[in-house]
Parts: structure tokens; C-alpha cells; sequence
């Protein structure tokens, strides 16, 4: 016989059973979203730039066919060696450009602005590796930026490598105030004959890469010409948008040639619609 205690247990165990089913198709249902969430994930993006997608914005940069830079010879103003043999003089050269990216004359145009689109799409799915010491991709909005060749707006202090930010003329007496003596301060740029930077986190991300893009670059310097290969060995989808084939231009799978400000965007548009 069932005491009105016992029937209220009854009723109260009943309503918990219900309580816990439903409490577990929800998770059920939840783990089968995420699940479907993780089925299609955002493509990894590695993006890589050069010279040809700040050329319409104005800056000049090396020409590998003379080997001149805003018409002085490479190996003075972007050496260890020239460095050493007249300091004063690639001080100059990189105070004039720096006045140059600084002066409000130079500024990010319509392909570095879609960059930055894509990567507030993808977020940390993406990464923006580029050749130029300019500062375009970061005043367009691009945050997750590799300057693998330096940047114009750093210098550093030749003992201990300390790197600072630096937005005027280095200046003959200027001397960094991190050694007991104090040093020189040189360009934070990569001279030819120095290693680039960050090339371990390059090499990681372009082995995660579902897409290598690159941009504006003329495949002549290593080892930025050889990410294509890497990239393609870890299964990207390799992209080539330039103004003209590149010397390493054979061997992406998918290229555009044009202008990077109309090129880019119209790549990058095409992108969005497809992760949306
Ligand atoms: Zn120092």
C-alpha cells in the first residue's frame, strides 16, 4: 500500500528522471553542433606579401634587374658590409625613407585593406607574412603580421639586439641606453647576407595552411620564393596574385595577374562568400 509520503517520493523521482533525460538530449544535442562545427572549420590562411602590393602606394623598393634601390646600389645601403664601410650614409637612406612612410604622402591601399577584411573574418586562422618594411598592412588594420625582412620603423642596438620603436632621423650621436656603454643603433631591417625573422613560426604555419597566398612578390629571394613549394608538400591550395607571373610562378595552382588593388580584392571577395 502506498503511504501519500511514498506517492510524493514516487512523483518527485519521476519529475528528476525527466529533468535528467532532457538535461541529456540537450548535451547530446550540443556535442552533435559542436561536432558539426568542427566538420567545417575556417580555412587556415597564410598570406604572403612583397614589393608589388606597396608599389601603388607609392613606395619604391630594390629592383633585383639593376640592383638599385631609390638609385643606390645594394650592397651600400643594405649590407652588413656597407653598413660597416659608411654608417652615416645608410643612416641617411633609411631616415629619407622613413621620413617618406611617415609624411602622410604614402598610405595603405585597396589590396592591403582587403587583407585586413579577411583576417577580421578568419582571426587567428590567418597569418600575414610579408617581405616589406613598410608599416601599410598594420595602418589598413592587419594585426597578425610576420616582417620577416624588419621594419623601418624599429631600430636596434648592434650589442645587445634590443629592437626600438623609432618613428625619426637616427640621428649621428644617438646611442641606445641599454648597454653600460652605449651602442650604435642600426636599422631593424634584414640586410642581404642576414637571416630573415620569425622563420620558425613561418614554417609552422605553413605546415597547418589550408590556403598560401601570395602577393606582390617576385620569387627571386629566398627563402620566401620556396614557401609555395612547402606549402604545396603540406597540402595548401597555393595561390599566385601578382602583376605578372613570378619566377616561382609555375608552380601555384591557382594565379591572378593585375593590379594588387584590383586583383586582391576581387580574390579576397570571392574568399569571404565561400567562408560565410
Ligand atoms: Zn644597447
Amino acid at each position: 500500500m502506498r503511504t501519500p509520503r511514498r506517492r510524493l517520493r514516487l512523483a518527485r523521482y519521476k519529475k528528476n528522471r525527466r529533468k535528467v533525460q532532457q538535461r541529456f538530449r540537450q548535451r547530446i544535442f550540443e556535442r552533435d553542433r559542436t561536432l558539426e562545427i568542427a566538420m567545417h572549420p575556417l580555412p587556415r590562411v597564410v598570406v604572403l606579401t612583397g614589393a608589388g602590393i606597396s608599389a601603388e602606394s607609392g613606395i619604391r623598393t630594390f629592383r633585383a634587374a639593376d640592383g638599385l634601390w631609390e638609385e643606390h646600389k645594394v650592397e651600400d645601403v643594405a649590407t652588413p658590409e656597407g653598413f660597416a664601410h659608411d654608417p652615416q650614409k645608410v643612416q641617411a637612406f633609411y631616415n629619407a625613407r622613413r621620413r617618406q612612410l611617415t609624411s602622410g604622402d604614402v598610405q595603405p591601399n585597396a589590396a592591403h585593406q582587403a587583407l585586413a577584411e579577411l583576417e577580421a573574418a578568419l582571426g587567428d586562422h590567418f597569418l600575414l607574412v610579408t617581405q616589406n618594411i613598410d608599416n601599410l598592412h598594420e595602418r589598413a588594420g592587419s594585426r597578425n603580421v610576420i616582417h620577416m625582412h624588419g621594419e623601418l620603423l624599429k631600430v636596434r642596438c648592434i650589442s645587445s639586439g634590443q629592437v626600438l620603436h623609432w618613428q625619426d632621423d637616427v640621428k649621428d650621436d644617438d646611442r641606445c641606453h641599454c648597454c653600460q656603454f652605449p651602442s650604435v643603433l642600426r636599422p631593424h631591417v634584414v640586410w642581404f647576407g642576414e637571416m630573415p625573422l620569425q622563420m620558425d613560426e613561418i614554417y609552422q604555419a605553413l605546415g597547418q595552411a589550408d590556403y598560401f597566398i601570395a602577393i606582390g612578390t617576385s620569387g627571386h629571394v629566398y627563402p620566401a620564393a620556396g614557401f609555395v613549394h612547402e606549402a604545396k608538400l603540406q597540402g595548401a591550395h597555393t595561390v599566385e596574385l601578382n602583376l605578372e607571373p613570378s619566377q616561382v610562378g609555375s608552380e601555384f595552382e591557382e594565379k591572378e595577374y593585375g593590379l594588387a588593388s584590383e586583383v586582391v580584392p576581387k580574390f579576397v571577395q570571392r574568399m569571404l562568400a565561400k567562408i560565410k
